[in-house]
């Protein structure tokens, strides 16, 4: 496992501005993200501070050059899981294991909730969001994950290896990579009573299940919030005046915090928390 100072989770300008103070200030950077989010899918940034009109993605390659200038090391991951680990945050990647002081989170933000019929009914019911706090209330019973990539099979790995019987429900679409007890006939609808009874699937067929756990797509700021115990206001993570959270040690930057959804801002929130993480660093 690969050591850092500090770990930030994204590659957006919330990220690389506090990349820029913490390397700047002479601690071990990773930057650990993909080449997506807002910034790398705006056609135009009209607004940006001395900058002429410019591409979202050539700011965004911009930002991480810059961030790569100053030390900050880059690795181009999924990141699947956040845990607590002696003396800092285990940080683990489709890619790598990593190991982190400091965590900023900076994931831009968060994905809205996959249209699922019962999805809200039985939701705490059997519905988790979060196979860390709650697969042990499953364990030896059938369950499923619901997503299609690295986010679903690590939630699904996680599951097996505490003794579930996990069946991945894809929706129609191809896993990122194979897993034995895959469903891909899509889900027409949760059923159950006061507590989840299982997926009945297009073609009316009902799969009995404890519990679904839903993984869609790439794992979001709430679901990192989820995994560590952070404190949210809806889908943000609430962060006081120096951008640190309520756990010791991590800290938010950007949309994935709410208030204004603009490159200014998420560039100021990265420099505070920036700061704020050398700061931190200096008391350990
Ligand atoms: C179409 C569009 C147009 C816009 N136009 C403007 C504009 O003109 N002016 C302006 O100021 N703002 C504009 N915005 C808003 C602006 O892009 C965002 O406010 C800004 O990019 C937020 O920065 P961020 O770093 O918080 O998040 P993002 O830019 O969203 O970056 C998030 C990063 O986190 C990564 N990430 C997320 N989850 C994971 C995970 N599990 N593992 C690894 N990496 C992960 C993403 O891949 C990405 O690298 C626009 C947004 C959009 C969508």
């Amino acid at each position: 496992m690969k050591n850092y100072d500090v770990i930030a989770v994204g590659l957006g300008p919330a990220a690389c501005s506090a990349a820029l103070y913490t390397a700047m200030g002479g601690y071990k950077t990773l930057l650990v993200g993909q080449a997506a989010g807002s910034l790398y899918k705006a056609e135009k940034i009209v607004n940006f501070y001395g900058q002429e009109v410019i591409s979202g993605k050539e700011l965004f390659e911009k930002g991480i050059s810059r961030a790569k200038e100053v030390g900050a090391e880059v690795e181009y991951a999924q990141v699947v899981e956040i845990a607590y680990e002696e003396g800092g945050f285990k940080v683990k990647s489709d890619k790598s294991e990593y190991f982190a002081k400091a965590v900023l989170l900076a994931t831009g933000a968060a994905r809205g909730k996959p249209k699922l019929g019962g999805l809200s009914e039985f939701d705490g019911k059997g519905v988790s969001w979060c196979a860390v706090c709650d697969g042990f209330f499953y364990r030896k019973k059938k369950v499923g994950v619901y997503g299609a990539g690295q986010y679903a099979l690590g939630e699904a790995k996680y599951l097996s290896g505490i003794g579930c019987d996990v069946t991945v429900f894809t929706d129609g679409r191809e896993t990122d990579e194979p897993w034995e007890k895959t469903e891909k006939r899509k889900i027409r609808t949760l059923y159950g009573g006061d507590l989840l009874g299982g997926a009945e699937l297009e073609d009316g067929e009902q799969i009995p299940l404890s519990a679904m756990f839903i993984a869609e797509g790439v794992a979001s700021s709430s679901d990192f919030a989820k995994m560590i115990g952070l404190e949210t206001d809806g889908n943000y993570i609430k962060i006081d005046a120096r951008c640190a959270t309520n756990c010791r040690g991590i800290y938010a930057a950007g949309d994935c915090t709410g208030g204004l959804l603009q490159v200014a801002k998420a560039v100021g929130d990265g420099a505070v928390a920036g700061v704020e993480i050398c700061k931190y660093l200096k008391t350990l």
